[in-house]
């Protein structure tokens, strides 16, 4: 098939809800993807953060070939080798919970707000969420989105739900009260724009929480497994959630989302409370473990670290050469660049040139490479950057 002729296919048969731009991907390696007119994409923003580990990582390819083999999907209603050994790879790494399985992040979230209502008591019905977060397009998870524009049309949302901005500790003591189920953040903001939660918010948050009787729950969706160079984003601060999310990067590129909760809080979703028929399978699952595994066999937290380092110093050195760049901030791989004027503009034009990145929140460059990424890769990507920037 002609690009033409897939794009047609969309223009008749598939609902136009995303901005796409006119490209055919067909192929995914590593750092790199490819398109129907044998172009190469050096991609610094893979599947929007889920191929963290590259694209078509060996491992993961070898797992889900080997699964798919034996067992695809067997129901919830039996047990499954995969599952289990998912959720005790994840618990190990984190703060020794146990794990929920679904399909995606906006599912993991809205498992975590329902496990906070139902282990919490009666009174307790509101969410304290913060400005320019991003957790979903779920009518729960939207509203817990507490940006208007994702709002728009769609009024009323779900009740109890309260509004913060973002690391500011006075405003979230002001509306705090027993009737507070749980607050919910991210660790850092991505579709927000790359806002990184000072250690005293998280740790403010965690101590209301505990003097309030409410749950802190951390949305990692994207910052979880080891974007940030650490398993999760919450590592980095010195406090533990009682509820966490993940999805994004834990299939290696297969759809899987997942919620880990305390013990003693995991045992409030009691049969019948919540469920998922997909959630926990086994292709996702084996997938999963073959991602994890791979991220420890390679040293991919480290690299993360390092190159997530690096890569914040090499666009750094730009700001120097480029007035349009205010600042650049990140942990790990979750880079933003924080531009003087929108930059929808420049993420065009480095496609044409062969690098893909993104921009969010109108003005935020966001780089968020594969943690296998290599220096040479980040130098071509940044001197792409550099000579659009020139022109
Ligand atoms: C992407 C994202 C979500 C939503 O995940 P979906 O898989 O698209 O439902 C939620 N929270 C955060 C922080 C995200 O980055």
């Amino acid at each position: 098939m002609t690009t033409q002729e897939t794009i047609d296919l969309f223009d008749k048969y598939v609902i136009a809800n995303y901005p796409r731009l006119p490209r055919v991907i067909v192929k995914g390696q590593g750092c790199y993807m490819f398109d129907a007119d044998g172009s190469k994409i050096l991609d610094m923003f893979p599947g929007w953060a889920v191929s963290a580990i590259g694209h078509c990582h060996p491992k993961v390819v070898e797992a889900i070939r080997s699964q798919a083999g034996r067992l695809l999907h067997i129901d919830n209603t039996f047990y499954s080798e995969p599952q289990g050994k998912l959720a005790r790879l994840l618990s190990e790494r984190a703060f020794g919970g146990k794990c929920f399985f679904c399909n995606s992040g906006a599912e993991a979230n809205e498992a975590a707000l329902k496990l906070a209502r139902l282990h919490t008591s009666q009174q307790k019905y509101k969410f304290i969420t913060a400005e320019g977060s991003f957790h979903g397009r779920t009518f729960a998870t939207l509203t817990a989105t507490a940006q208007p524009k994702h709002h728009e049309g769609l009024l009323p949302l779900l009740p109890g739900f309260v509004y913060v901005p973002f690391n500011d500790i006075a405003a979230l003591e002001s509306v705090f009260s027993d009737e507070v189920a749980a607050v919910m953040v991210e660790p850092i903001q991505g579709e927000g724009g790359i806002n990184i939660a000072t250690e005293d918010y998280l740790q403010a948050i965690r101590r209301l929480c505990d003097e309030n009787g409410a749950l802190m729950i951390l949305d990692e969706v994207t910052t979880g497994i080891g974007r940030t160079g650490k398993w999760f984003g919450y590592q980095h601060f010195g406090v533990e959630p009682d509820i966490m999310t993940m999805a994004k990067a834990l299939g290696g590129g297969v759809a899987i989302g997942a919620m880990m909760a305390k013990e003693e809080i995991a045992a409030s979703l009691v049969p019948g409370k919540h469920a998922s028929t997909f959630g926990g399978n086994a292709l996702a699952c084996a997938a999963a473990v073959a991602t994890i595994e791979a991220i420890e066999e390679e040293n991919l937290l480290e690299n993360a670290a390092q190159l997530g380092q690096y890569t914040k110093d090499k666009l750094g050195q730009l700001k120097q050469k480029h007035h349009i760049i205010d600042h650049v901030r990140g942990i790990g791989l979750m880079i933003g660049v924080q531009l003087t004027s929108p930059g929808a503009e420049i993420v065009d034009k480095c496609l044409e040139k062969g690098l893909r990145i993104n921009c969010t929140n109108d003005t935020v460059l966001r780089f968020m490479p594969p943690m296998i990424v290599t220096k040479s890769q980040i130098d071509q990507a940044v001197d792409i950057l550099d000579n659009i920037l020139t022109e």
